[in-house]
């Protein structure tokens, strides 16, 4: 292809020197009409301004110059139609002038034309030039026909130019502008460079313009911020890292100081030893959460953290915050309580182990800044017509003090507290709303709070379900129960669950006025009364007087036997805070003539001294001595035997070693051990088991890390499940259980 330019770029004042000449040959015209002897001066004149369009031609761009040779031969034209005129038909002077006059105003509306042509371009020249961008045209050959000043700024060469890219669009159609590197002569510089098809609408001929606009300040910004980010992310995945490992490293020792307290715990103790005890185990579990926090809050800023589906159940969920927490809630003599809308299947798909953290942080916080009353954890169905795209809401509602306008969008960010001064009465980084947002938002919601100073605060959001979460409820319903209880968010949750199981469901804030409550009752009711109020055997007696003698009273205690020195005869049955779905609906059924109800059984602390239903052979796989004493104390408690392995090399040969022969029932692996870790020897294990064609043997790890990806490496190196240290002994009961063949019965 041939750049060289034809021309040198087009000079404005030579241009309007030619075009003032045109304007007079014009008006040369003009005069003719009226002094037709001056023929041959006319006829000179169109022929040299014709000759003087074919000149501009290489003067101005192409489209001026076409238009000029327009207006030279239409001068031409005219002047020989007169010429012709006057020659043949000088009897007819009225028919030629008007012909002149047409031809004239025709000339006249095509300087018009030209003019608009050329005072476009020059806007559009002023603009670009303005813009400081490089504008060429090359005609059908490749020839620069037309080039702008800031062209010569960059360019001596036009091989440097950049190749043409004709037809190059964006998903828009837009012509594609794309980012080119080119060498120019202030160096190599960045532009954003487009070419386009022009075509000449006089000539026919196709050409092309390009435009190119220097990028180059804002290419080497693109630079220094891809480099920061990348920085950045570095910097913050060696955050992650020190926090899992400074995570892990302290982890490890409180998991044995935690352990050892509990241990401590269950022996002979004197009061004061008791609350030492007590002083040493709030204190570890303070740090524990602190620690837990700044880890997930290293892993949503690195967005490490992920959240994945498994089939819950709901129920037990929430009650197991409930449970958790209850503890809290009693030594501030609040409640506590749950409920599940009985058309969310017990069985739903989410992120269970995500969604308790974010309900232990709502109800946590809720506990700790309320003073009395209490707090509700309640799951209802939101839209149930909407069986394509269900949702829930989750809500965590309590009595507390309420948060202020002002305060509560601040509430979400990091380390932000509405009290945040150094004698504030609460404990917490403020971290907690922070990370519970972020997660809810991973799962698809978004937390918001609605509260009011002095009248409590409900945190709530909505999660999506699946169409299959969603469940017919059919339950027998008794007629009545009465909840004699003082009125909280606690009881409001107790009640929306015996609606589940009653038809009439009467609250009473206190037992003063027995005769309304009778008066309201049905006979033979259900009474359940808070110890809170401490009724006396007669106000039984006289209840019972009053429904009907089969009336069953049971009583709702803050502590499990707090009341059972009254002995068995005053009341039916005893439901402890906080009351699970199930202990109610047992209670309540009871009085349908079902089983007894079975209103303590739930589970509680393990009592550490009871046996397992069948003694299993475990390997454990653990490098702390601390560790390995607490967990070995704690499995020979249990009724297990312990065979211990320092690393994860040695547990698999033990393993090796022991199969068939005598087999490990289950291994229990820590993750990071010296000489070969918990995963590596997870995998041994699997492979020496598909070698020799044997059953798996189940393998729980126990770690300190807490971090996600962790997990993930231990389960798809073939562990079964996950328990994190410092161990609960629930779980470890609850998980030995699943994996022997006899059921472990915890009965405190
Ligand atoms: P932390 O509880 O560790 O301070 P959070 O992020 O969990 O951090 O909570 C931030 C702040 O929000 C708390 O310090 C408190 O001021 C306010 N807050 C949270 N929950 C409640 C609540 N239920 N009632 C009143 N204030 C609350």
């Amino acid at each position: 292809m041939n750049t060289e330019p034809d021309t040198q770029s087009e000079n404005p004042e030579q241009a309007e020197a030619q075009w003032r000449s045109k304007k007079r040959v014009r008006s040369e015209v003009l005069k003719h009409r009226s002094r037709p002897h001056n023929r041959g001066l006319l006829l000179l004149l169109a022929f040299s301004s014709a000759l003087l369009g074919l000149a501009v031609f290489d003067f101005i761009s192409p489209t001026i110059a076409a238009t000029a040779n327009l207006v030279s031969i239409a001068i031409y034209a005219i002047t020989a139609h007169v010429f012709s005129l006057n020659i043949s038909s000088s009897s007819k002077p009225d028919a030629l002038s008007a012909q002149t006059l047409k031809l004239a105003e025709r000339l006249e509306t095509l300087e018009d034309q030209s003019w608009e042509i050329r005072e476009s371009e020059d806007i559009h020249r002023s603009a670009s030039e303005a813009f400081g961008d490089v504008v060429i045209h090359r005609n059908g050959m490749g020839n620069i026909t037309f080039s702008n000043s800031v062209f010569a700024k960059y360019f001596d060469d036009p091989s440097q130019l950049p190749d043409f890219q004709i037809g190059t669009f964006d998903e828009t159609g837009a012509n594609l502008v794309r980012d080119v590197e080119v060498v120019t002569k202030l160096g190599p510089r960045w532009f954003a460079w487009a070419d386009l098809v022009i075509r000449d609408f006089d000539t026919g001929d196709s050409g092309t313009r390009s435009i190119g606009r220097d990028i180059t300040e804002r290419k080497q910004h693109e630079k220094l911020l891809e480099t920061k980010a990348a920085e950045a992310l570095q910097a913050s995945d060696a955050k992650s890292r020190f926090l899992g490992m400074v995570s892990h490293e302290i982890r490890t020792p409180l998991s044995g100081i935690l352990g050892m307290t509990k241990l401590l715990q269950d022996s002979k103790l004197t009061s004061t030893q008791s609350d030492h005890l007590q002083a040493i185990e709030t204190s570890g579990q303070t740090l524990l959460t602190l620690i837990e926090d700044l880890l997930d809050q290293a892993q949503l800023e690195t967005g490490h953290m992920i959240v994945s589906k498994s089939p819950t159940n709901l129920v037990r969920l929430v009650e197991d915050v409930c449970e958790l927490l209850s503890d809290h809630a009693r030594q501030k003599n609040i409640t506590i309580a749950s409920h599940v809308d009985a058309r969310i299947s017990d069985c739903v798909s989410l992120d269970g182990a995500r969604l308790k953290q974010v309900l232990i942080n709502l109800a946590g916080n809720a506990l700790k800044f309320t003073d009395s009353g209490g707090v509700a954890i309640k799951v209802r169905l939101e839209k149930p017509d909407h069986k394509k795209n269900p949702t829930m809401c989750v809500s965590v509602k309590d009595s507390g003090p309420g948060i202020a306008p002002q305060d509560i969008e601040k509430i979400f960010n990091a380390f932000a507290q509405v009290d945040s001064g150094a004698n504030r009465p609460h404990e917490g980084a403020g971290l907690g709303l922070a990370i519970s947002q972020d997660i809810v938002g991973l799962m698809g919601g978004r937390i918001e709070v609605d509260s009011q100073l002095g009248e409590g605060t409900i945190f709530q959001f909505n999660l999506p379900l699946e169409p299959d979460d969603i469940v017919e409820p059919v339950e027998d319903k008794i007629d009545c129960v009465i909840l004699a209880m003082p009125q909280t968010p606690a009881r409001d949750a107790i009640t929306q669950t015996a609606y589940q199981y009653c038809r009439k469901v009467i609250t009473a804030n206190s037992v003063e006025n027995l005769d309304l409550i009778a008066a309201t009752c049905p006979n033979n009711s259900v009474v359940i009364v808070d110890s809170a109020f401490d009724v006396s055997p007669q106000w039984v007696d006289d209840i019972r007087n009053a429904l009907g003698q089969s009336t069953r009273v049971l009583c709702l205690e803050a502590a499990r036997g707090e009341t059972r020195d009254q002995g068995d005869g005053l009341y039916d049955g005893w439901l402890t805070w906080p009351v699970r779905s199930n202990s109610l609906k047992n209670a309540l059924y009871n009085q349908l003539g079902q089983e007894p109800a079975d209103t303590e059984k739930r589970q509680t602390k393990i009592d550490i001294n009871m046996q397992s239903g069948k003694s299993l052979n475990i390997l454990l796989a653990e490098d702390n001595p601390i560790n390995t004493l607490l967990a070995t104390s704690l499995l020979g408690k249990l009724g297990h035997r312990v065979t211990h392995a320092e690393n994860g090399e040695k547990a698999y040969e033990l393993f090796a070693r022991n199969h068939p022969a005598s087999s490990f029932d289950i291994v229990l692996m820590d993750l990071h051990m010296p000489v070969c870790d918990g995963t590596t020897s997870i995998r041994s294990i699997r492979k020496y088991e598909s070698d020799m064609g044997l059953g798996k043997t189940p393998i729980v790890v126990l770690s300190a890390d807490n971090q996600d990806v962790s997990q993930t490496n231990a389960l798809d190196a073939g562990a079964d499940d996950f328990l994190l240290k410092p161990l609960d002994f629930d779980d470890v009961t609850k998980i030995l259980s699943n994996f022997s063949n006899d059921e472990i019965e915890i009965s405190a």
